[in-house]
């Protein structure tokens, strides 16, 4: 795997220590001005206003964004917001926002690509690129702010946040200190990188953590999520245990429906048990069509849900979103708006 590379930093990669020394000769308050305008607003150094000119001309590169949008779509009556935005090497990734009455929820990518070969997600069957920089994860949400006021960030989009784990939670500690969002309305989600799991148990954030399930017996999570055959069910039950116990959060299991394959009521009784014994909510998400993989009819998933509440399961069905956009989960392919 490769990782970052020696690229520029993005505005939101720099320290106040580097800050500073890019402010050097200048009045000690144009600090604070800066980290307002890029944290309160997400301005671009053009549109620092309370700056003079020449100083802004001379933030003109180092401030720049180190995200372009290559494209922007809108679906659901513009309350779902598709980006595909290109780092300065060409790197694709996809951004997703999702409104809803009482929220405003942003989905961001933390690798170019994803190493981890789930089948059935297209962002998987494309590959890995390169991680992205904390800088980059945080740019995401910004640019979403230039938009809306954002309540809650998932680490849902391309890529395994904890497989790119320092920069993972880099990001999330700048969220929340810099563009001031609770760590309660921050999610990280993860196919099961137990080592990743266990050390997040012990950062002292209060995020929410979401397991990508998507089976509940090795024969058949080995083929849906390949990760399972080096971290295996019950060493996953075991650090979602400890995670649990460290934190005091509740877990959520994400669970796609994939019709005939994970569907079935012998999927209900394993799901229920693994989720029993961790306290867990289950989130089910009928599948997005990818190439190869087709949506189970609607009311299969409903079938599903119920046949887990029948085993006490609290099991939620959510809609989907932005699947006319390519922006439902499991669609990120960093592909330009059009193809
Ligand atoms: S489902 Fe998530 S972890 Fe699996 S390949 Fe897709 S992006 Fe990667």
């Amino acid at each position: 795997m490769t990782g970052t590379t020696d690229r520029r930093p993005g505005p939101f990669d720099l320290s106040v220590a580097d800050l500073e020394a890019l402010l050097d000769g200048e009045p000690r308050y144009r600090v604070a001005q800066v980290l307002d305008a890029l944290h309160g607003r997400f301005a671009f150094p053009e549109e620092m206003t309370e700056l003079p000119r020449a100083l802004r001309d001379r933030l003109a590169v180092a401030l720049a964004p180190a995200l372009q949008p290559l494209g922007r779509l809108e679906a659901d009556g513009g309350d779902t917001i598709k980006w595909v935005f290109q780092g300065a090497d060409g790197a694709r990734v996809e951004t997703v926002l999702m409104a809803y009455p009482d929220r405003v929820t942003v989905c961001v990518s933390t690798q170019a690509g994803c190493a981890m070969a789930c089948p059935f997600c297209a962002t998987g069957q494309g590959g890995f690129v390169r991680h992205l920089s904390s800088g980059e994860i945080v740019e995401q949400v910004a640019w979403a702010r230039r938009e809306r006021r954002v309540t809650h960030v998932v680490f849902m989009g391309m890529g395994e946040p904890l497989a790119n784990y320092r920069r993972s939670l880099g990001a999330l500690r700048r969220l929340h200190r810099d563009l001031g969002i609770s760590a309660r309305r921050l999610t990280v989600s993860t196919v099961g990188i137990v080592p990743g799991i266990r050390r997040l148990a012990t950062e002292g954030l209060p995020v929410n953590l979401a397991v990508s399930l998507h089976a509940a017996n090795d024969a058949l999570r080995d083929r849906l999520v390949p990760v399972n055959r080096r971290y295996p069910l019950a060493e996953l039950s075991a650090a979602c245990a400890e995670w649990v116990a460290a934190t005091g959060r509740r877990l959520s299991l994400e669970w796609a429906v994939i019709g005939g394959v994970n569907d079935r009521a012998v999927d209900a009784d394993e799901l229920a048990a693994f989720a029993d014994a961790l306290g867990a909510h289950v989130n089910l998400i009928a599948l997005n069509e990818t190439p190869g993989y087709r949506s189970p009819a609607p009311p299969r998933a409903e079938r599903f849900r119920s046949l887990l509440a029948g085993r006490g399961v609290n099991a939620t069905l959510r809609a989907t979103r932005g699947a006319d956009i390519g922006a439902a989960c499991g669609q990120l392919a960093g592909a330009p708006p059009g193809r």
